[in-house]
Parts: structure tokens; sequence; C-alpha cells
């Protein structure tokens, strides 16, 4: 059994002991100006990383949340949004445009597939789409979008571009400064929670508006909601002395020490490393006769989808590795009993992974299947080795 279990699951994900540490400090007054230094400085930090000259609101909250601020406060109702879906995260759209009479149309990939551009673009002809949401890496199928081909046929057509990072912020480009396509189209809204990719405890809503999403949320007298209305939190954003809601004080200390973290390693290496880790985990897991759900050139960095041979109880298999100290998650859907999803994002270091890859091939050798240990081991080091990272 490992010292501290390794949590290997598409979030939260392992939170190192630094983090844990500025957590465990003691809980200040919120408009405290010490706080409020903190605060800011976290706000800064996520306009950084994003590359933002808009607004960044850090809240409690979940990504579920993130999600109905990016759609209640770009969408009113009776208007229409299509859904970019490569997995389960998109029909949650379609139930939050229920609940706030918004119509969206979802386009749904094959599992393990992305979506046709032309489908986007023959529905974009179709219909006229107030937003477009894109779910940038899917938590269900280990699928990413393509931002490239995406982002300038959505813009062409006058859609916001709402981007939902939630499995993907930090470790997969977003910047919301990068030009996509010859007009010099821009991501408006990338929305996230804190404890995927950038490692920290759940509990914390993200989200980003650039200078067209705000002007649409201007343009909009007043929104349905009022705790997920981005005016009432824009100014403490700017000034966290003011007051609007109690933040979560001390997840604010863990966030702004985990932006320090992203930082501190730069965007490029944080997204190189996260290839890297992807490339890794997919070498070594075929080796024990496991394929992953999306081709590695459509995959996200953050996740994989494996696939079971027939022989491996998904209950047995995953229940056994837990009690070795390594958790992953089962599959969802269809995919439930016939797969497993094992998050390698954030602050998880490559020697994790190399022990989760080991104890993966422990429990199946111990279940009574074949895994050669040594080659899986070789495999994932040498995807460290080799320069051709994709
Ligand atoms: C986890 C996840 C969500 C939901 O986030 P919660 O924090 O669970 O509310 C939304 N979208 C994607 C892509 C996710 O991975």
């Amino acid at each position: 059994m490992l010292k501290k279990e390794l949590l290997l699951v598409p979030g939260p994900t392992p939170v190192v002991d630094s983090i844990y540490e500025a957590m465990s400090q003691q809980t200040m007054n919120h408009t405290d100006p010490r706080f409020a230094s903190i605060y800011k400085k976290a706000i800064e930090q996520t306009k950084k990383m994003f590359q933002t000259d808009g607004e960044v609101i850090v809240i409690s909250g979940s990504g579920t949340l993130a999600m109905e601020m990016a759609l209640v406060n770009t969408v009113a109702a009776g208007e229409r949004v299509l859904v970019v879906s490569h997995g389960y995260f998109g029909d949650r759209f379609l139930n939050l445009g229920k609940a706030f009479d918004v119509e969206i149309d979802v386009i749904q990939a094959e599992w393990g597939e992305r979506v046709s551009i032309k489908k986007v673009e023959d529905k974009l002809k179709e219909n006229k789409y107030k937003a477009v949401t894109i779910t940038h890496a899917d938590t269900s199928t280990g699928v990413s979008a393509d931002l490239d081909q995406l982002v300038p046929v959505i813009k062409r057509h006058g859609a916001l571009v709402i981007l939902d990072g939630v499995c993907a912020t930090s470790a997969m480009e977003e910047n919301m400064n990068k030009t996509y396509g010859e007009h010099g189209y821009r991501i408006d809204v990338v929305l996230t929670g804190s404890q995927k990719a950038i490692g920290v405890p759940p509990g914390l809503a993200i989200i980003a508006f650039n200078q067209s999403a705000l002007s649409v949320r201007n343009d909009m007298e007043k929104v349905p909601a009022y705790y997920a209305d981005i005016h009432n939190w824009i100014p403490i954003m700017n000034d966290p002395k003011n007051y609007f809601a109690t933040p979560a004080v001390n997840l604010i200390y863990a966030y702004n020490h985990a932006m320090e973290l992203v930082l501190n390693e730069g965007m490029e290496n944080r997204y190189n490393r996260h290839r890297k880790y992807s490339k890794a985990i997919r070498a070594a897991i075929s080796v024990y006769g496991m394929k992953a759900l999306a081709d590695e050139e459509e995959a996200a960095t953050t996740l994989t989808c494996f696939l079971y041979p027939e022989s491996i109880d998904d209950v047995v298999f995953r229940s056994e590795l837990a009690n070795k100290g390594v958790i992953v998650a089962g599959g969802l859907a269809h995919l439930k009993g016939a797969s497993f999803r094992i998050g390698h994002m954030g602050n998880a270091t490559k020697e994790d992974l190399e022990i989760a890859v080991k104890l993966i091939g422990e429990t199946l050798i111990q279940i009574g299947q074949e895994a050669d240990i040594v080659k899986a081991v070789k495999y994932f080091n040498e995807a460290f080795v080799s320069e051709a990272v994709r």
C-alpha cells in the first residue's frame, strides 16, 4: 500500500503539499486588506494564464456553476446555443438550457471521435446561434476538441465561443489572446473548476470573459441569476476588499499558490509535460493489451479512457488497484464496465504515473491477466526521452 493514495481520476487530482500548506493558513476576515491582496493576486495570475485583457471571476462553486455563469451571462431565454460535444458533458448544457429556457442543439460525436467540422458548419448555416460551447477535453471519452478548426468557423457565423476547460485549463492551451484563422478570431469565454488540471481541492468556479463577451452581457439588461450574475462579481474581482458574498478564503490561498506553480512552470512547459504524460501512459498501458478510446492525434493530454479486454471485470480490477493505493475512474454511460479512465494532469508527477503503471501491471497479474511490467515501464520512460512529442 502506498503511503499516500494516488488519486488518478479525471478530477479531483493530486494536491501537492505546498498547496495543502497554503490552504491550512489561518482563515482571515474576507475583507482584510491582506486577504484582498492575495485574492487580487490570484485574479491577476489567472488573467496571465488565459492571457486575457477581459475579466476573470473566481468564486465558490464547481465547474457546473461556471458553466451556468457562462450561459446565463451571454444567452437570453429564447435564444439558441449549439453544443459541440465529445461525450458526457454536452448533455449538461442541454439541461442547463432547459432550466433557463434557452434553446440548445447538441452535435454529439461518436464516443471516442471528434465532431465533424462539416456538421458544425451545416448547423451554423441552418440556425442563428448566440453562442457555441465546446468541451475542450472531454472527461468521459478523453477526446480533445480541435480549436484551430472550430473557432474560425463558429466566429465566422457570429456566435460567441464558450470553451468548457474544466478538464483542460492550465494543461492544454487556452490562450484567449491567440488568434484563430485569417480573420484573427479569439475564444470569448473560458470556464473551469479548481480540482482538475489546476490541482486545487474542489470548490472554486473560474471563468474568464473577453471584451466581446462582456459587451454581450452589458447588452442584456438583466439575467436570470443573482449569485451567477457576473455584474455582481466584477467589482469584487477588481477590488476584493468589497463584499458581495463571502469567498472561500482558504481555497483562495490554495488557488493563488497553485497559480504561482502554473506560471512558474510556464505555460508551454506545462502543455509539453502533459503531452509527454499522455504519450507515456498510452504507450505503457497498451503493453497490457488495453487500447485508448481516442486516437493519439485527437486525444486530450489530461486523461485517457482505456478499453478493457473481455476478460477483465471492471469492479474487480479497480477495487484491487485501489487496494494498492491507486484510484482510477470507471467508464461512463455505455462504456461503464467496459473501460476505465485515468487522469494524468495537474500536479501529478512523472513518478506518480510510473508507480501507477507498475501497480496496474501488478493488479492485472493478480487477477489472472498477463502483464509485462518491465516493458510497460520502459515504454513509459521512453516517451519522456524522445523529443518527438506531438
Ligand atoms: C468535471 C467537469 C465538469 C463539471 O465540473 P464540476 O466541478 O463537477 O461541477 C464540466 N465539464 C467538464 C469537461 C468536466 O470535466
